[in-house]
């Protein structure tokens, strides 16, 4: 648990994290399974895409020599690291078929979201996944889903046609609460009662909603992370809504100082694949900013 952590300085600014802000248990558990598999192998170790939508830690462990591949096909030999969104279970089939070692960093709480999705469909439920189109984690939500599974990011994603009302949800790890009950309220109004397997994990809405209760409070909200870190990027979108001056950096190098003139509330948090060191390299930035008015 991550405690709130007032800090003030010189000035009428207060620089405020957020109660529960960066990396996750999923995240570092990838990056310490990472991290063994480096020190203990001589073999080339690869992950499949980046580890974590982090570009500085990305940027790290390559200079480590941990090598990232887009598929299977492009590792001959070593170790692959399945990061923490998962994967569609042929990519590990396929992996282990080509005679590589597998080091599966499924976040536990991804793996849920993949049984809800298979017992759905073994139920014979049409399961539409809650979640961004493209991103990772959902393709492999939606291999376990099944083939006439849906992907919908907002109510008007929903089919004007369903083959089936016996619809069943589960849902990214990392989406906003508000998306998921604007979804089910939209079937609803259909006349569908969705059987909803709500797999929005407790970090993610740890993170949501302390960084929306501080943002309410604050006069400039930073929010730290990757620009493609889907979380990152939702957590911006939310304490926007409460607090119009709300920035995403990736770097302290972004901040600028006419951001917060007469400010005397900052708020900070992450996202869940952002690490403490970023975060603090922020808030140093931030006080150093405070310091030179
Ligand atoms: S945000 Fe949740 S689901 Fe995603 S890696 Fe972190 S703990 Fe796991």
């Amino acid at each position: 648990m991550i405690k709130p952590q007032p800090l003030v300085y010189n000035g009428d600014m207060k620089i405020i994290r957020s109660k529960y802000a960066g990396a996750c248990y999923g995240v570092e558990r990838a990056l310490s399974l990472v991290d063994d598999a480096a020190c203990h192998t001589d073999a080339v170790v690869h992950t499949l895409g980046p580890l974590i939508h982090n570009p500085q830690v990305v940027s790290e462990l390559r200079g480590r020599g941990v090598e990232e591949a887009a598929t299977v096909d492009e590792i001959d030999s070593g170790v692959v690291v399945i990061r923490s969104h998962g994967v569609e279970p042929s990519i590990i089939k396929q992996a282990h078929e080509k005679g590589l070692t597998v080091v599966d960093a499924t976040c536990p709480h991804v793996s849920k979201a993949h049984e809800a999705a298979w017992s759905l469909r073994e139920q014979g439920y049409l399961v539409m996944v809650v979640g961004e189109l493209g991103h990772p984690e959902v393709e492999g939500i939606h291999a376990y889903a099944g083939d006439n599974a849906i992907v919908v990011q907002d109510p008007s994603d929903i089919p004007e046609h369903l083959e089936s009302s016996k619809v069943g949800i589960v849902v990214q790890t990392t989406q906003a609460a508000s998306v998921l009950e604007a979804i089910i309220e939209a079937l609803r109004q259909r006349g569908i009662e969705p059987r909803v397997r709500n797999t929005i994990c407790f970090a993610t809405k740890q993170r949501q909603q302390a960084a929306v209760e501080l943002a309410k409070k604050a006069d400039v909200m930073v929010i730290v992370g990757g620009r493609n870190s889907g979380n990152t990027t939702r957590l911006a979108q939310l304490c926007q809504e409460v607090c119009p001056k709300t920035y995403h950096i990736e770097r302290p190098t972004e901040l600028s100082k006419d951001w917060f003139e007469g400010a005397s509330l900052v708020g900070i948090t992450a996202g869940a694949s952002t690490p403490e060191n970023q975060i603090i390299a922020v808030e140093r930035a931030l006080a150093a900013l405070e310091n030179q008015t």
